[in-house]
Protein backbone atom coordinates (compact mmCIF):
# COMPACT_ATOMS: atom_id res chain seq x y z
CA UNK A 1 0.00 0.00 0.00
CA UNK A 2 2.02 3.21 -1.00
CA UNK A 3 2.30 5.28 2.06
CA UNK A 4 3.77 9.00 1.88
CA UNK A 5 6.83 8.47 0.24
CA UNK A 6 5.19 7.07 -2.42
CA UNK A 7 2.55 9.38 -2.67
CA UNK A 8 5.07 12.05 -2.33
CA UNK A 9 6.80 10.50 -5.01
CA UNK A 10 3.77 10.38 -7.16
CA UNK A 11 2.90 14.21 -6.52
CA UNK A 12 6.22 15.41 -7.79
CA UNK A 13 5.89 13.63 -11.17
CA UNK A 14 2.84 14.54 -11.37
CA UNK A 15 3.52 18.27 -10.72
CA UNK A 16 6.63 18.31 -13.20
CA UNK A 17 4.03 16.61 -16.09
CA UNK A 18 0.51 17.36 -16.12
CA UNK A 19 0.36 21.05 -14.30
CA UNK A 20 -1.21 23.86 -16.79
CA UNK A 21 -1.88 21.28 -19.56
CA UNK A 22 -5.56 22.23 -20.49
CA UNK A 23 -7.87 18.93 -20.11
CA UNK A 24 -10.00 18.77 -23.71
CA UNK A 25 -11.91 15.95 -21.76
CA UNK A 26 -12.26 13.54 -18.90
CA UNK A 27 -13.22 9.52 -19.96
CA UNK A 28 -14.91 7.66 -17.02
CA UNK A 29 -13.69 4.07 -18.60
CA UNK A 30 -14.68 2.16 -15.05
CA UNK A 31 -16.88 4.05 -12.01
CA UNK A 32 -16.67 1.50 -9.61
CA UNK A 33 -13.77 2.24 -6.98
CA UNK A 34 -13.82 2.65 -3.02
CA UNK A 35 -16.75 5.38 -4.03
CA UNK A 36 -18.55 5.78 -7.35
CA UNK A 37 -16.60 8.28 -9.57
CA UNK A 38 -18.92 10.98 -10.16
CA UNK A 39 -20.33 11.98 -13.71
CA UNK A 40 -19.56 15.61 -12.95
CA UNK A 41 -16.07 15.14 -13.13
CA UNK A 42 -15.54 15.28 -16.75
CA UNK A 43 -18.89 18.31 -17.02
CA UNK A 44 -16.83 20.18 -13.99
CA UNK A 45 -13.37 19.69 -15.43
CA UNK A 46 -13.41 20.11 -19.21
CA UNK A 47 -10.99 22.92 -20.59
CA UNK A 48 -9.86 23.70 -17.16
CA UNK A 49 -6.19 23.24 -16.23
CA UNK A 50 -4.70 21.97 -12.91
CA UNK A 51 -2.88 24.37 -11.09
CA UNK A 52 -1.57 22.80 -7.76
CA UNK A 53 -0.97 19.72 -6.41
CA UNK A 54 -0.71 18.97 -2.67
CA UNK A 55 -0.43 16.14 -0.90
CA UNK A 56 -1.94 15.85 2.70
CA UNK A 57 -0.87 12.18 4.64
CA UNK A 58 -1.84 9.73 1.82
CA UNK A 59 -4.38 11.63 -0.13
CA UNK A 60 -3.33 14.14 -3.34
CA UNK A 61 -5.35 16.93 -3.85
CA UNK A 62 -5.80 18.63 -7.58
CA UNK A 63 -6.98 22.24 -7.89
CA UNK A 64 -8.12 23.40 -11.12
CA UNK A 65 -8.06 26.62 -12.55
CA UNK A 66 -11.93 26.63 -12.12
CA UNK A 67 -13.61 26.48 -8.86
CA UNK A 68 -13.01 22.53 -8.26
CA UNK A 69 -10.46 20.40 -6.70
CA UNK A 70 -10.25 16.35 -6.91
CA UNK A 71 -8.96 14.38 -4.03
CA UNK A 72 -7.22 11.18 -5.03
CA UNK A 73 -6.56 8.29 -2.63
CA UNK A 74 -4.19 5.95 -4.35
CA UNK A 75 -5.88 2.97 -2.10
CA UNK A 76 -3.48 -0.44 -2.00
CA UNK A 77 -2.95 -0.46 -5.78
CA UNK A 78 -4.06 2.79 -7.57
CA UNK A 79 -1.18 4.16 -9.70
CA UNK A 80 -1.10 6.90 -12.70
CA UNK A 81 0.31 6.41 -16.08
CA UNK A 82 1.09 9.38 -18.50
CA UNK A 83 1.61 8.29 -22.13
CA UNK A 84 1.04 9.63 -25.45
CA UNK A 85 -0.61 6.47 -27.03
CA UNK A 86 -3.34 5.62 -24.76
CA UNK A 87 -4.45 2.06 -25.02
CA UNK A 88 -6.71 0.70 -22.57
CA UNK A 89 -5.86 -1.59 -20.28
CA UNK A 90 -7.52 -4.06 -17.22
CA UNK A 91 -8.68 -1.65 -14.29
CA UNK A 92 -8.27 1.51 -15.92
CA UNK A 93 -10.77 3.80 -14.40
CA UNK A 94 -10.60 7.27 -15.45
CA UNK A 95 -8.74 9.16 -18.30
CA UNK A 96 -8.00 13.06 -18.51
CA UNK A 97 -6.75 13.72 -22.10
CA UNK A 98 -4.77 16.62 -23.03
CA UNK A 99 -3.75 17.92 -26.36
CA UNK A 100 -0.92 15.47 -26.41
CA UNK A 101 -1.09 13.16 -23.40
CA UNK A 102 -3.49 11.39 -21.49
CA UNK A 103 -3.02 10.69 -18.01
CA UNK A 104 -5.04 7.57 -16.80
CA UNK A 105 -5.75 6.17 -13.43
CA UNK A 106 -5.70 2.23 -12.85
CA UNK A 107 -6.67 0.40 -9.70
CA UNK A 108 -6.56 -3.23 -9.69
CA UNK A 109 -8.48 -3.64 -5.71
CA UNK A 110 -10.27 -0.50 -6.00
CA UNK A 111 -9.47 0.75 -2.69
CA UNK A 112 -8.09 3.72 -4.19
CA UNK A 113 -11.13 6.76 -5.26
CA UNK A 114 -11.74 10.29 -6.77
CA UNK A 115 -14.14 12.70 -5.76
CA UNK A 116 -14.95 16.34 -6.68
CA UNK A 117 -15.24 19.32 -4.54
CA UNK A 118 -15.40 23.03 -4.93
CA UNK A 119 -11.99 24.42 -3.96
CA UNK A 120 -12.72 25.77 -0.52
CA UNK A 121 -14.76 22.81 0.36
CA UNK A 122 -11.79 20.20 0.14
CA UNK A 123 -9.53 20.87 2.99
CA UNK A 124 -12.61 20.68 5.33
CA UNK A 125 -13.55 16.71 4.03
CA UNK A 126 -14.11 13.93 6.34
CA UNK A 127 -11.41 12.48 4.57
CA UNK A 128 -8.91 15.50 5.26
CA UNK A 129 -9.84 17.73 8.26
CA UNK A 130 -9.19 15.33 11.09
CA UNK A 131 -5.70 14.37 9.64
CA UNK A 132 -2.37 14.81 11.99
CA UNK A 133 0.58 16.89 11.14
CA UNK A 134 3.05 15.94 8.48
CA UNK A 135 5.74 13.66 10.17
CA UNK A 136 7.97 16.06 7.76
CA UNK A 137 6.64 19.10 9.51
CA UNK A 138 7.82 21.48 12.37
CA UNK A 139 4.39 20.89 14.32
CA UNK A 140 5.79 17.11 14.19
CA UNK A 141 8.10 17.55 17.16
CA UNK A 142 7.92 16.27 21.02
CA UNK A 143 5.97 18.65 22.01
CA UNK A 144 3.19 17.51 20.13
CA UNK A 145 3.91 14.04 20.39
CA UNK A 146 4.49 14.56 24.26
CA UNK A 147 0.92 16.13 24.26
CA UNK A 148 -0.98 14.18 22.01
CA UNK A 149 -0.15 10.57 22.54
CA UNK A 150 -2.77 8.39 23.28
CA UNK A 151 -1.42 6.09 26.51
CA UNK A 152 -3.67 3.10 26.13
CA UNK A 153 -2.23 1.84 22.93
CA UNK A 154 1.08 0.26 21.67
CA UNK A 155 3.40 2.42 19.99
CA UNK A 156 3.19 0.90 16.44
CA UNK A 157 -0.76 1.26 16.44
CA UNK A 158 0.05 5.12 17.80
CA UNK A 159 1.75 5.59 14.66
CA UNK A 160 -0.65 3.80 11.80
CA UNK A 161 -3.23 6.38 13.80
CA UNK A 162 -3.74 9.20 10.55
CA UNK A 163 -5.14 11.28 13.09
CA UNK A 164 -2.02 11.01 15.45
CA UNK A 165 0.11 11.56 12.55
CA UNK A 166 -0.81 11.25 8.79
CA UNK A 167 0.59 9.50 6.06
CA UNK A 168 2.51 6.28 7.73
CA UNK A 169 1.07 2.72 7.34
CA UNK A 170 2.55 -0.59 7.77
CA UNK A 171 5.81 -0.63 6.08
CA UNK A 172 7.04 2.66 7.19
CA UNK A 173 6.14 2.15 10.76
CA UNK A 174 8.01 -0.99 11.11
CA UNK A 175 11.22 0.81 9.47
CA UNK A 176 10.64 3.74 12.06
CA UNK A 177 10.53 1.50 14.70
CA UNK A 178 13.51 -1.05 13.64
CA UNK A 179 15.80 3.02 13.31
CA UNK A 180 14.80 3.80 16.67
CA UNK A 181 15.65 0.45 18.42
CA UNK A 182 12.31 0.39 20.01
CA UNK A 183 9.93 -2.63 20.36
CA UNK A 184 6.86 -2.45 18.22
CA UNK A 185 4.58 -3.66 21.13
CA UNK A 186 5.85 -0.99 23.44
CA UNK A 187 3.19 0.53 25.50
CA UNK A 188 2.98 4.12 24.82
CA UNK A 189 3.08 5.08 28.04
CA UNK A 190 6.18 3.17 29.13
CA UNK A 191 7.99 4.90 26.46
CA UNK A 192 10.97 7.99 27.85
CA UNK A 193 11.21 11.26 26.34
CA UNK A 194 14.35 9.98 24.68
CA UNK A 195 12.85 7.29 22.98
CA UNK A 196 10.19 9.17 21.88
CA UNK A 197 13.00 12.01 20.04
CA UNK A 198 14.41 8.90 18.23
CA UNK A 199 11.26 7.77 16.77
CA UNK A 200 10.47 11.29 15.73
CA UNK A 201 14.18 11.60 14.62
CA UNK A 202 14.00 7.95 12.80
CA UNK A 203 10.63 9.17 11.03
CA UNK A 204 12.20 11.75 9.81
CA UNK A 205 15.01 10.70 8.09
CA UNK A 206 12.92 7.96 6.50
CA UNK A 207 10.89 9.37 4.90
CA UNK A 208 13.27 12.53 3.27
CA UNK A 209 15.40 10.01 2.27
CA UNK A 210 12.53 7.47 0.62
CA UNK A 211 11.14 10.45 -1.01
CA UNK A 212 14.94 11.13 -2.27
CA UNK A 213 15.11 7.78 -3.57
CA UNK A 214 11.67 7.98 -4.88
CA UNK A 215 12.50 10.81 -7.14
CA UNK A 216 15.43 8.48 -9.16
CA UNK A 217 13.35 5.48 -9.53
CA UNK A 218 10.62 7.41 -12.17
CA UNK A 219 11.20 5.73 -15.30
CA UNK A 220 8.87 5.81 -18.48
CA UNK A 221 6.37 8.17 -17.41
CA UNK A 222 4.46 5.42 -15.63
CA UNK A 223 4.04 6.45 -11.86
CA UNK A 224 2.69 3.04 -10.53
CA UNK A 225 2.91 1.05 -6.53
CA UNK A 226 5.32 -1.55 -9.10
CA UNK A 227 7.59 0.98 -10.50
CA UNK A 228 8.34 2.65 -7.06
CA UNK A 229 8.44 -0.80 -5.69
CA UNK A 230 7.98 0.74 -2.08
CA UNK A 231 11.98 1.38 -2.31
CA UNK A 232 12.19 -1.88 -1.00
CA UNK A 233 16.01 -2.38 -1.56
CA UNK A 234 16.13 0.10 1.52
CA UNK A 235 14.21 -1.40 3.71
CA UNK A 236 15.87 -2.86 6.61
CA UNK A 237 13.25 -5.07 8.44
CA UNK A 238 9.71 -5.29 6.61
CA UNK A 239 9.49 -8.18 4.83
CA UNK A 240 12.71 -9.73 6.20
CA UNK A 241 11.34 -12.36 8.77
CA UNK A 242 13.74 -14.99 9.51
CA UNK A 243 16.00 -12.65 7.83
CA UNK A 244 19.89 -12.07 10.25
CA UNK A 245 18.90 -9.09 11.72
CA UNK A 246 20.54 -5.85 9.66
CA UNK A 247 21.86 -3.95 13.11
CA UNK A 248 23.13 -7.65 15.04
CA UNK A 249 23.98 -9.14 11.74
CA UNK A 250 24.45 -13.16 12.51
CA UNK A 251 22.53 -15.01 14.50
CA UNK A 252 20.11 -13.07 15.44
CA UNK A 253 16.85 -13.13 13.20
CA UNK A 254 13.96 -10.82 12.04
CA UNK A 255 10.59 -11.55 14.02
CA UNK A 256 6.99 -10.96 12.18
CA UNK A 257 4.02 -10.33 14.40
CA UNK A 258 0.52 -9.33 13.94
CA UNK A 259 -0.68 -6.15 15.67
CA UNK A 260 -4.29 -4.86 15.21
CA UNK A 261 -4.48 -7.15 11.56
CA UNK A 262 -1.38 -6.20 10.36
CA UNK A 263 2.00 -7.51 10.15
CA UNK A 264 4.57 -5.99 12.14
CA UNK A 265 8.43 -6.87 11.87
CA UNK A 266 11.34 -6.34 14.39
CA UNK A 267 14.50 -7.34 16.21
CA UNK A 268 13.80 -9.23 19.44
CA UNK A 269 17.31 -8.40 20.57
CA UNK A 270 18.10 -4.63 19.02
CA UNK A 271 14.82 -3.24 19.60
CA UNK A 272 13.85 -2.89 23.50
ZN1 LIG B 1 18.89 -6.63 15.79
Amino acid sequence: MPELPEVETVRIFLKKNVIQKKILSIKIEDSNLRFQISNEIPIKLRNSMITKILRRGKYLIFLYSNDYALLFHLGMTGYFRLTDSYKKKKHDHIVFIFSEEKLIFNDIRKFGFVKIYKKQRIFTSKHIKNLGPEPLSKAFDFEYFHKNLNRKTNIKNLLMNQNFVSGLGNIYCSEILFDSQVKPTRSVKSLKDKELKRIIGSAKKILKNSIKLGGTTIKNFIVSYEEIGYFKNNLMVYGREGCNCMRCKKSILVKKINQSGRSTFFCTECQL
